[in-house]
């Protein structure tokens, strides 16, 4: 524990309680998913502006032990990258949350190469994982992630729900005449292994001047596809934060029944409830995915801030959260940095 501090949440000016963290650990990764990275990568970070392993558990500890955060999801770019991961998500899993239990720890991946660390990461004490897959298609799966790896991917998945990482929870970005026709066939893989799908609306966070709202898959063209394969009603228990709509799957003779979620973050967005504060891998404090701007943790913890200092950085900034994203009204513009540099 951190001295005898009492911790404060972090609230903003419209009332929202950030609870949720994420932190991205590497801003690199070994895919090049069309819709987050343009072919030949990105400028990356230099290795003395990244946090280090102590640096990442002395912030995700603040956040925890001052600030009132309760889950606290590993991503980057690709946080399997990170070497010390076993050892963030073991100091984070014997942290305290306020009322005395354990943070929830998670890790958003793309599998690769979780299948040999998946047990690993289980006994480090994580406790469930996001893996993204959006295509079956092998071919497909190579166009979409630049690199032919879906046996990989399958592999990770069918690991992670052996040694107990679950629910396994799939995300997969839909995109318009590219892997429209997945939709069926994801849902089928992961209703007949007890997987949570969720669809994700594709965000204008990739490549620059490669989104166009037109060509966006919507929540309710995916719902109309799914509808001529199943019988799919609205779960009716309350959202909270949840950024994903859920619908229950009726069984039948092929499938077991279950839940698929979409993330309708473009047409549906759920910034009102949105309970997230990040930190990218180089120690700057984001509000939202959106923020144009950024709080330097890194700068005062390398001058010597205490804890309480640099809480309450996180805090003052926290406050200043927009109400939302403003993606499609006048005058809104991408972040600078893509979704593999922020941590997705
Ligand atoms: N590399 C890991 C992975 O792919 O799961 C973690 C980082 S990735 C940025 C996190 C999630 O963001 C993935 O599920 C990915 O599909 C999603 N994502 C990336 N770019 C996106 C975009 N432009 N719109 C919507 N989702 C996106
Ligand atoms: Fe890498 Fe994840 Fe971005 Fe794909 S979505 S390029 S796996 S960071």
């Amino acid at each position: 524990m951190l001295g005898t501090a009492v911790a404060t949440p972090l609230v903003d000016a419209f009332g929202r309680t950030a609870r949720d963290l994420r932190v991205s650990l590497t801003d690199r990764c070994n895919l090049r998913c069309t819709y987050c990275m343009p072919a030949e990568g990105l400028p990356w970070l230099p290795t003395d502006e990244a946090l280090t392993d102590a640096e990442v558990v002395r912030l995700v500890r603040i956040a925890v032990e001052l600030l009132g955060i309760t889950k606290v999801r590993f991503t980057g770019g690709e946080p399997l990258l990170r070497k010390g991961l076993e050892g963030i998500v073991a100091a984070t899993a014997a942290m305290t949350i306020v009322d005395g239990g354990r943070p929830e720890t998670m890790l958003t991946t793309n599998g690769l190469g979780l299948a040999h660390r998946a047990r690993a990461l289980r006994d480090a004490g994580l406790d469930r994982v996001n893996i993204s897959l959006d295509s079956l298609d092998r071919e497909r799966y190579a166009r979409l992630a630049r690199r032919d790896r879906l046996p990989d991917v399958l592999e990770a998945i069918d690991a992670a729900a052996a040694v107990g990482l679950t629910p396994v929870k799939v995300n997969s970005v839909i995109m318009r005449d590219t892997n429209e026709a997945d939709i069926v066939p994801l849902a089928e893989y992961c209703l007949s292994r007890g997987h949570q799908l969720r669809y994700i609306e594709q965000m204008p966070l990739g490549p620059k001047h490669e989104w166009d709202r037109t060509q966006l898959v919507t929540q309710q063209e995916i719902l109309d596809a799914l509808a001529e394969r199943y019988v799919l009603s609205p779960v009716a228990e309350p959202r909270g934060a949840a950024p994903a709509g859920l619908w229950e799957v009726a069984p039948d003779a092929e499938q077991p029944g279950g839940r698929i979620g979409v993330i309708a973050s473009v047409t549906a967005p759920f910034c009102g409830a949105c309970d997230r504060t990040r930190i990218t891998a180089d120690g700057q404090m984001r509000t939202c995915l959106f923020s144009r701007t950024e709080t330097d943790l890194r700068g005062p913890m390398r001058a010597g801030a205490s804890d309480e200092e640099i809480a309450a950085l996180w805090q003052g900034a926290q406050y200043q959260k927009k109400a939302g994203h403003g993606i499609g009204e006048p005058g809104f513009q991408p972040p600078q940095r893509t979704m593999s540099a922020i941590g997705g």
